[in-house]
């Protein structure tokens, strides 16, 4: 069957909502879509029942009363519970599945605000998906017949096709509805897709997928001329999938008879969010630029920015939209009319400028950082953004518009590197630096087949003493040919695979190594605290492999410390909660990361054998930003300390931090105020050089 090589996330790809839940309503499955309508993560979402998600409980109760009853599927408008608290107006349809004595429930979930926001008349959302009671029976017993019934009888069409070749690997059977032939036809004639797109969006799709990087996810609007001469706008959602080489997409046909086809013809090029030209109409823009005028000079801006995840994670889409909005509307404001703005992605602009003297596009893109100097303001809270800019020229540093776009990503990811917040100009000898996903997890395999990695130790203060109290191990991966890649970046491809493990087994080596040397320079107890990721958490021994490592080191437990972040417990709590135990009783401490940021549920707080909590940096950095940042850190000082455990605060940069903290009794420091990561070697020369302790020098800064 085709669909065996189909990646099961592909389910992750549908706009619509899918979740499995049992008997008792609890969710055993939820994509990335249903996910994103409700504002949880995926984690969060699996175990938790569905019902807390409804804003009306009686309704889902009494559909499922009926499911159970008459066993067919059944349809009903319910409104779900956003994690914001606002209401999504959706419609689900529910299905029983009963196998053996196993019953589960199957909902299909369709977001209708957002439906209407996005296409208002261009899609008929009453149109529901319905499930065959008896091809979802297969559900249950296979993984791959699971998804070949699901997306067998949904009504977008699903595809993959080769990254290189663009031969169509597989597509469902919706396919014939929008296209005129049968799947069976296509699958015969790989390349048949191609034929039936309109001659004029031929180029657009070209070059669509030329640019669509490994990893990411983007949206094209095109026409297609079916078998029978009649035209029809389709919108296709497409990923680059980094290691299965493959373009995965969901197509859905946009065509209206309704709809002026203006009306669907700015859709296509523009971004319904903020307006601006998409992807597509830069594209189409840079094609007019080279073509028109074969002289034409242009300079080239690429923005993303920093850190916008966070602000999404913490405060919701609609935030997160709104925050694009006004960013946008700055940017058009800044760049004028004679110069061409675009919305690249997520939270990525383009600006094409017509000035190509270096001073002239030095100013422009200072302008551009200075817009974010003023905060934006969204429902009462002040929000601080910055941006990172790579800067390409055309035609000096590349001649079509691929390698354009790449090399602005590429100079935007050295201003990323070099600390955010800057503007960079491309140069060739940053060509190696390439960030896509291949090219990190060729990098990490580097680092450890070569021993390349390295921890650096920041220091931790105690508040009420100014005391050394421990290290925060932080790892470093120098690598010969492109430098220091940050962390974050190693981590988070590294947990795509396992890596993370090595990885975790050589953090702890070296945070061992560090502890007992340091111990024969200092009398005093200190601590280490490694920093742990979700995988390695997860794995069946790993208190048990923690304690008998330091055991077989001769190393007390009381030494190290872990640090994990909520949602890495969150992900299974059942399992952390058995480990972190073990871990607690032979006496190792725990820390709960980046505290704030995620989802907590106080209930299970109380209940871990949780030490410290760790209060992200994203609230401390701000702190002086606003009120609310000082709201938070109190009160999250107070709920630690009520439940019976430590706080320790990150990311203290400055004076005034360093003296609120202290004053709202967190009890220890950690920040570039105090000290910042160094070296192993730093470390000891520092105590060599007679300085066994932390000292303030309040004239300078603290030292250790
Ligand atoms: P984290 O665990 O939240 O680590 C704290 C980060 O804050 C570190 O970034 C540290 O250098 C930075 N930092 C410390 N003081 C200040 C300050 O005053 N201001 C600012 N702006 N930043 C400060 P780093 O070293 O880049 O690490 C980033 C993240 O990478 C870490 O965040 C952690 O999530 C991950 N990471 C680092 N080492 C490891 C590791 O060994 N294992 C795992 N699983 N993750 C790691
Ligand atoms: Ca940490
Ligand atoms: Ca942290």
């Amino acid at each position: 069957m085709q669909i065996e090589t189909a990646p099961y996330d592909i389910l992750n790809y549908l706009p619509e909502g899918i979740l499995m839940v049992d008997e008792r309503g609890v969710i055993l499955f939820a994509n990335e879509a249903f996910s994103e309508m409700v504002g949880y993560e995926n984690s969060i979402l699996l175990g938790l029942n569905i019902l807390s998600l409804l804003a009306d409980i009686d309704v889902f109760a009494e559909c499922i009363a009926k499911v159970m009853a008459e066993g067919k599927s059944l349809d009903a408008n319910t409104d779900f519970l956003h994690r914001d608290g606002t209401i999504i107006k959706g419609i689900k349809s529910v299905r029983m599945i009963q196998n053996n004595d196993q019953i589960r429930f199957f909902v299909n979930v369709r977001n209708l605000s957002e439906i209407n926001r996005l296409n208002k008349e261009l899609r008929d959302s009453k149109e529901l998906i319905e499930y065959q009671a008896n091809e979802l029976s297969a559900l249950l017993s296979s993984k791959n017949n699971e998804l070949e019934e699901i997306l067998g009888s949904i009504d977008e069409v699903i595809w993959y096709i080769d990254n290189k070749t663009l031969s169509l690997q597989y597509v469902n059977n919706a396919v014939e509805e929008i296209f005129g032939f049968t799947q069976e036809k296509f699958l015969t004639d790989k390349s048949l897709w191609q034929e039936q797109i309109h001659p004029d969006d031929r180029s657009l799709v070209k070059m669509f997928f030329e640019t669509l990087i490994a990893g990411q996810s983007h949206e094209i609007r095109f026409r297609i001329i079916r078998h029978d001469g009649e035209i029809r706008w389709l919108n296709s959602r497409i990923h680059h999938h980094p290691t299965l080489h493959l373009f995965i997409g969901i197509t859905t046909d946009v065509t209206s008879t309704k709809s002026q086809s203006d009306e669907i013809a700015f859709l296509a090029y523009h971004d319904p969010l903020t307006q601006l030209p998409n992807r597509a109409k830069l594209k189409l823009q840079l094609e007019n630029y080279f073509e028109y005028s074969a002289s034409s000079k242009f300079t080239l801006l690429l923005l993303d920015l920093d850190n916008f995840k966070n602000i999404n994670d913490t405060m919701g889409h609609e935030t997160g939209d709104k925050i694009l909005i006004e960013v946008s509307r700055r940017i058009v404001e800044t760049a004028g009319k004679n110069n061409f703005c675009a919305r690249f992605g997520g939270d990525e602009f383009v600006v094409l400028l017509h000035d190509t003297d270096i001073e002239s596009v030095d100013l422009f893109a200072n302008e551009l950082i200075q817009i974010f100097k003023t905060s934006l303001t969204i429902n009462e809270i002040d929000f601080f953004l910055s941006t990172s800019i790579g800067i390409v020229f055309y035609p000096q540093d590349a001649s079509n518009s691929e390698d354009l776009i790449k090399h602005a990503d590429t100079a935007m990811y050295e201003a990323k590197k070099k600390g955010k917040n800057q503007f960079i100009h491309y140069h060739t000898s940053m060509q190696h630096a390439i960030h896509n996903f291949l090219h990190i997890e060729a990098l990490v395999r580097d680092g450890l087949s070569q021993n390349l990695f390295e921890l650096y130790f920041q220091p931790l203060i105690e508040g009420k003493t100014l005391l050394l109290e421990g290290y925060e191990a932080l790892l470093r991966l120098p690598h010969p040919k492109e430098g220091f890649i940050p962390p974050d970046i190693i981590i988070s491809v590294a947990e795509t695979n396992s890596d993370i493990l090595l990885i975790g087994k050589e953090v702890l080596k070296q945070a061992c190594d560090f502890i007992i040397t340091l111990r024969e320079l200092r009398q005093e107890p200190f601590f280490v605290a490694i920093n742990v990721s979700a995988k390695q958490l997860h794995q069946e021994h790993f208190a048990r492999d923690i304690l008998h490592y330091l055991n077989e080191r001769s190393i007390p437990t009381s030494f190290l410390k872990v640090e994990l972040t909520e949602s890495a417990v969150m992900e299974n709590i059942d399992i952390a909660s058995i480990q972190l135990t073990q871990l607690k009783e032979g006496g190792v401490r725990i820390a709960l990361d980046d505290f704030g940021t995620g989802y907590s549920s106080f209930a299970y707080l109380a209940q871990l054998p949780i030490n410290t909590l760790k209060i992200d940096k994203s609230f401390i950095l701000p702190l002086f930003e606003g009120n609310s940042n000082r709201h938070i850190v109190k009160a999250i000082s107070n709920l630690a300390h009520v439940l019976g455990m430590s706080v320790t605060a990150e990311g203290v940069e400055e004076k005034e931090h360093f003296d609120f903290l202290i004053e709202n009794q967190v009890d220890t420091l950690q920040g570039y105020y105090l000290c910042h990561p160094l070296p192993k070697t730093e470390i000891l020369k520092k105590f060599k050089n007679s300085a066994p302790y932390f000292t303030p020098v309040p004239s300078l800064g603290y030292t250790i």
